[in-house]
């Protein structure tokens, strides 16, 4: 899958060269392409910014840059294009499904005040944000969505599967996991875990993730899709999903 960011600030996205997404880019199974907005301001001070038209606080990155760095991608035209901005609609893991199925992204970050509207009428980008809050820029937005989506990117996750992560297939939140040492400051794992039967470990594990649902995310559990052996364990726990 390939990425293109259109951005002011290239150096800000040092970490997503480390870790598994560094790894997916070494192994060509991600190309993440960095461009410069700045690259393309025919000013001699290279500027790429102004005050707003009618006044107000702060400045606004011109429309002219950022065309050109839009028209120099490749391909520009058959990539779906999005718009970090907090005006978007709300990331979620549905989206992020939806957006792995592309080939080919291209990510525009705003910065100080945002973008000149006339550029984002021009290329009609998807607007998408991280959440209901403002940030500086729209570079860590980029980078969260290039990693939640590079997830479903084959071969990017030793694993392969996503399934059961939280949000994920049935929509629960995941149940609690553990690992070595058997004790730790005198807790022990619980026993179902290292018995060796994997039915019932799976069958422990459903009924964590829906009691963890229902305690951190009740919401959640009443769009989830549940079984009728789901639906006999809430109602066994007085958990009514019509509350
Ligand atoms: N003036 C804009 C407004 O009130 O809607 C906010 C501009 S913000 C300070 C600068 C840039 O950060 C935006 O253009 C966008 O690219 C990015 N940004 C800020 N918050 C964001 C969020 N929650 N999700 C996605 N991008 C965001």
């Amino acid at each position: 899958m390939k990425f293109d960011v259109l951005t002011l600030f290239p150096e800000m996205f040092e970490p997503i060269k480390q870790s598994i997404i560094g790894r997916a880019t070494l192994k060509k199974i991600l190309e993440i392409n960095l461009v410069n907005i700045r690259d393309f301001s025919k000013d001699k001070h290279k500027h790429v910014d102004d005050t707003p038209y009618g006044g107000g606080a702060g400045m606004l990155i011109k429309p002219d840059v950022v065309y050109s760095s839009f028209k120099s991608i490749e391909n520009h035209e058959n990539a779906k294009v999005i718009y970090l901005t907090p005006q978007g609609k709300t990331l979620t893991q549905k989206k992020v499904e939806e957006l792995a199925n592309e080939e080919h992204l291209i990510l525009l970050c705003g910065h100080y005040e945002g973008i000149d509207q006339r550029v984002i009428d021009k290329i009609s980008p998807e607007e998408i944000s991280i959440g209901d809050y403002v940030l500086t820029g729209g570079e860590l937005p980029s980078m969260v969505l290039i990693d939640c989506v590079s997830r479903y990117i084959t071969g990017v996750l030793s694993k392969g599967s996503t399934y059961q992560e939280s949000f994920e297939g049935d929509g629960l939140l995941e149940y609690p996991q553990y690992t070595k040492p058997e004790i730790f400051e005198g807790i022990q794992v619980p026993n179902i875990l290292i018995s060796g039967h994997h039915e019932n470990i799976n069958k422990w594990r459903r009924k964590k993730a829906l009691e963890i649902t229902y305690n951190k995310r009740p919401e959640l559990l009443k769009k989830a899709n549940l079984t009728d052996e789901d639906k006999k364990f809430l109602a066994e726990l007085n958990i009514s999903l019509s509350d």
